[in-house]
């Protein structure tokens, strides 16, 4: 890794900590390793991720419908998806310091702790995060914090299938916490033993050939490249790593992981898998319940095949922070697409000590802000009047704020105001009225 790379992530977790956008986990309790919590515009910016995330992939589409299921859900879930069984990790214990290790990430087959080169024999390590439901801690209590979104789908198929009467091929998706016991947890909010994920199962007719599943496939790369573009990824950073039969998960005919080049390495980003019929299949084996989608026209009943693309929230926040943070030394600026960024426009005071700027400036905040006045804008308004306004604009441009709207004394006779674009620096005079179009326009997705 480059030392310029080694100095952004540093930079990007400075800028999160300084900016309220993530902090350390339990930090007044001296921290709990790799935990991070969100800050004021951290959630911003993660909200507006899923915001946009849902209405692309669920609410501007006929075919899908989505769904926010328990996050303990009954253990026999993960035996049916094989993940008591199977998710599991390779670790060795380092002999001296009895530190665990996955294999595969030893440095120079080192003990990362004690420096010592001795190890045991791998062995096999279960990632779920086990819990106890109720007073007694046995196994017949023992649940599991779920470690993928994905499975209170498959339980939930036939519910929604009843309900919202879907018919083939259709999709469902869900947003939501997941936990795996990760053994080499790091790189800031990259890797983490709790975080968010947003899944969609994608069912279509059984393939009478490779080609009709092919198609879905090769469609729903494209939709996830179309995702990247909208969040502002460049696609020149994203491989599509084929992944060979050999270390595909055993449910998945096809697995693609798009990787992207962090600064600390070109590490999976998002996930793509067809699952063939297996989960639906299994559930209805372990349930006993009849999991078939029954063909109206045919009357005949299957398991519906699964095309799933898998996206975590936190690794999207990172990309997105990757993509917009630059720094030409003297100026940070985020550059984030303006509908994700965690204020979409700032309200200034030219000087905080002349009441009639400071009033006018007060309702033009409010008139912005408040939905039911601007109803077609969801936007999040930023008030400041601290120090000179070029400092004000600095410490905008840091936090993503795309638009800068001051109120001088031209204002108090015209009605017309100063409007500040955060990339190029230029100022626009702009009527007061035409505030919120000029912004619309702009905050389009292009
Ligand atoms: P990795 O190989 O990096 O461990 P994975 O292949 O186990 O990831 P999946 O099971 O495919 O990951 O999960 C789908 C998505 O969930 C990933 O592409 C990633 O965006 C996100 N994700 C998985 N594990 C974590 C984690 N520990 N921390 C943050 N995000 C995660």
């Amino acid at each position: 890794m480059s030392e310029t790379n080694n100095n952004k992530i540093d930079r990007i977790v400075s800028l999160c900590k300084r900016r309220g956008f993530v902090f350390p986990g339990s930090e007044i309790y001296g921290g709990l390793s790799n935990s991070w919590d969100y800050g004021p515009l951290g959630v911003e910016l993660k909200n507006n991720i899923k915001k946009l995330w849902w209405q692309i992939f669920v609410t501007s589409r006929d075919d899908m419908v989505g769904m926010d299921g328990a996050i303990i859900m009954n253990p026999k879930v993960w035996e049916a998806s094989g993940h008591v069984a199977t998710f599991n990790d390779l670790l060795v214990e380092c002999l001296s310091c009895h530190q665990r290790f996955d294999r595969g990430k030893l440095e120079n087959g080192k003990c990362s702790n004690c420096g010592k080169t001795k190890f045991t024999e791998p062995r096999q390590f279960n990632t779920l995060f086990k819990t106890y439901i109720g007073t007694v801690e046995d196994a017949k209590s023992t649940a599991y914090l779920r470690p993928e979104t994905a499975q209170a789908i498959f339980v939930n198929f036939k519910n929604i299938l009843d309900t919202a009467r879907m018919t083939l091929p259709f999709g469902i998706a869900q947003q939501g916490k997941a936990f795996r016991n990760e053994i080499t947890p790091g790189n800031f909010i990259f890797r983490t033993r709790e975080f968010e994920q947003m899944e969609i199962e994608y069912f279509i007719p059984r393939p009478e050939k490779d080609v009709d599943w092919q198609r879905q496939f090769e469609y729903w790369i494209n939709q996830v490249h179309l995702w990247l573009k909208a969040i502002g990824v460049d696609a020149k950073k994203v491989d599509d790593f084929e992944v060979p039969d050999s270390e595909r998960a055993h449910y998945s005919k096809r697995t693609i992981d798009f990787m992207y080049e962090f600064p600390f390495g070109t590490k999976e980003l998002y996930g793509l898998a067809y699952r063939t019929d297996f989960d639906l299949k299994n559930h209805e084996q372990f349930s006993e319940k009849n999991l078939k989608y029954k063909d109206a026209a045919t009357g005949e009943e299957f398991w519906p095949h699964v095309i799933e693309p898998s996206f975590g929230v936190d690794r999207t926040m990172l990309a997105v922070l990757c993509e917009a943070y630059s720094d030409d030394g003297d100026r940070v600026i985020l550059k984030l697409k303006p509908y994700l960024a965690p204020y979409q426009a700032a309200v200034f005071p030219l000087l905080a000590n002349k009441p009639q700027l400071v009033e006018k400036a007060r309702a033009v905040y409010q008139k912005l802000k408040l939905p039911i006045t601007n109803c077609q804008l969801p936007m999040n308004v930023a008030w400041d009047e601290r120090g000179n306004i070029g400092k004000r604009y600095y410490a905008q441009d840091e936090i993503g704020t795309p638009w800068c709207v001051t109120i001088d004394f031209q204002t108090l006779e015209d009605d017309t105001v100063t409007v500040r674009d955060r990339d190029s620096a230029k100022q626009e005079r702009v009527a007061l009225k035409d505030v919120p179009a000029f912004i619309m326009e702009r905050m389009m997705p292009r």
